[in-house]
């Protein structure tokens, strides 16, 4: 693959006080795109078949890593997505609803177990059209699909024992939209609990990242699940309005930017749909000086640089206790030189491709004020390929809570690194923020991290640790980052009466 060098020099950093080695170079070890097949042109999934659009109208999806077209996708407007209504109604009234919960169990169990069939053909292709690398693709987000299947297919025969009454009822069908950060991994998270609880769905991917939910689809054909029960409509905006507004949806389940979750509640106010919101957020990892300094620096680099911070629980903001600050800093210097940017489908890459050139633009400007506003930018000498969309792993020092660096999210391989000097401090630091979706603390002291856990206005505290995912855990925001939990036996919540 061409390359441009973006940062030139040697495979040598100067990070302040240290002169730092780059890792050695890695041979090329691509993992094999034989193992998917995609289709020049797709359909939308509606009532268990795939048919063309009315209007006729589609859009392209690229690979962000080579901007290769991969295929065209039909483009859902407002009379596919009645109809794509209509049948998940249909197959409410007639059928799922009134399925026992064992055998919609089974149902779920059984995409479980495919999915883990068909894992590798699932993480490729989500790694050829989202950007990222394979090894994440592989390893977390497919198995983390594969588990919360499983996990709700466990809830569906059992739902008298969840808590919510002695005999929970689905709310009926559920308007889904998602986010291209993780496609396939926000699907099972809307549609898993969903279906065991009773509910059919239309549910829409991003515009940017459809092939995995259209491979799902193949998937929902595969296990004889009833047509109607998962409906799959793609498109941009505009489908996702028409399924936000349409009159028979019950539900909406939304996760992606703030803003359009704002116009989303706007656009339900008054209405007897129930809603979630899984939206922004601006997580602080807190480092403090006891932790062991070399776990908390590989869990700063899983915070902001998994899946190229395209994370909205991203540990995006670096609270360093003072005292510690410059080894952390130097130490995580030391460990970003390392990382290797580049196709998502080489085994040995830590960070991929941006997924837009939109996303791109973003981030490079948002990078751009952090500068005139007088932080200092830093990224290790890297090479970034000629084509497709790419940002080097970047920290900025400097930062106050004034500079929008620090308070607006990024959703990209960009840190901000704030000090602190108590804890107290940390947590008034770590408040000081329009979103509460996550935190992370670093620490020896258990009495520590309940003191601080305690006090951090977050959905999800992590402790010693940062980005875990595990379907029986609940995950949600405070503030701005949206209300409603998904996960665990409180994500039931949201799909029963
Ligand atoms: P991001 O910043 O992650 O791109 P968006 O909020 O723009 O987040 O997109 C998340 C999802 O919401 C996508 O599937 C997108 O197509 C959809 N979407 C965008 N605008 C609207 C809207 N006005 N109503 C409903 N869905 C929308």
């Amino acid at each position: 693959m061409a390359k441009k060098v973006v940062s030139t020099g040697s495979t040598t950093a100067k990070t302040g006080s240290t002169t730092v080695q780059a890792g050695f170079d890695y041979a090329p070890a691509p993992e094999s795109r034989a193992i998917v097949d995609i289709k020049s042109s797709y359909g939308l999934f509606i009532n268990g078949e795939f048919v063309d659009s009315t209007g006729g109208n589609s859009f392209k999806t690229i690979s962000p890593s080579t901007e290769e077209v991969l295929a065209e996708i039909a483009e859902a407007n407002d009379a596919d997505v009645d109809a794509a209504v209509r049948a998940a109604r249909r197959a409410y009234t007639r059928v799922w609803s009134k399925m026992s919960g064992a055998e919609r169990g089974k149902y779920l169990y059984r995409i479980a177990r495919i999915i883990q069939e068909r894992a590798r053909e699932f993480a490729v292709l989500e790694s050829i059209d989202n950007g990222k690398p394979i090894k994440e693709s592989r390893d977390v987000d497919v198995p983390t699909v594969a588990a919360h299947f499983f996990y709700y297919a466990g809830w569906a025969d059992k739902l008298e024992f969840s808590g919510f009454g002695p005999d929970p009822k689905p709310l009926g069908v559920a308007g889904q939209i998602i986010p291209w950060n993780f496609p396939l991994l926000m699907l099972a998270w809307k549609i898993a609990p969903a279906l065991a609880c009773g509910n059919t769905v239309v549910l829409k991917p991003a515009e940017t990242t459809p092939l995995t939910a259209l491979l799902f689809a193949e998937v929902c054909q595969q296990a004889d699940l009833p047509p109607g029960v998962v409906n799959i409509v793609t498109g941009a905006g505009p489908t996702g309005q028409a399924i936000v507004s349409h009159p028979d949806v019950d539900k909406v389940a939304f996760t992606g930017s703030t803003d359009v979750g704002r116009a989303i509640a706007k656009a339900i106010a008054g209405t007897e749909k129930k809603v979630t919101l899984e939206l922004g957020g601006k997580a602080a990892n807190i480092v403090f000086e006891d932790s062991p300094v070399d776990q908390a620096v590989e869990g700063i680099v899983n915070g902001i640089f998994f899946n190229q911070g395209h994370v909205c629980c991203a540990g995006s903001r670096l609270l360093v206790q003072e005292s510690v600050a410059d080894e952390v800093l130097e130490r995580l210097k030391r460990r970003m030189a390392t990382l290797r940017v580049g196709d998502p489908l080489d085994k040995n890459t830590d960070i991929g491709a941006i997924n837009s050139a939109e996303q791109l633009a973003k981030i490079r400007e948002l990078s751009e004020i952090g500068e005139l506003e007088g932080a200092e930018r830093w990224s290790p000498p890297c090479e970034l390929p000629a084509h497709g969309f790419w940002f080097p792993p970047t920290i900025f020092t400097g930062v106050t809570a004034a500079h929008r660096i620090a308070r607006e999210e990024i959703f990209g391989p960009v840190l901000s690194v704030i000090t602190f000097r108590t804890p107290a401090e940390a947590v008034e630091k770590a408040n000081n923020t329009p979103f509460g979706l996550s935190a992370g603390i670093w620490t020896e002291k258990g009495s520590r991290i309940l003191w601080m856990a305690s006090r951090l206005r977050a959905g999800v505290v992590w402790a010693n640790t940062f980005n875990r995912f595990d379907p029986t855990s609940p995950f949600g925001g405070y503030k701005e980052s949206g209300y409603g939990r998904e996960g665990g036996r409180h994500g039931l919540e949201a799909y029963l009466r």
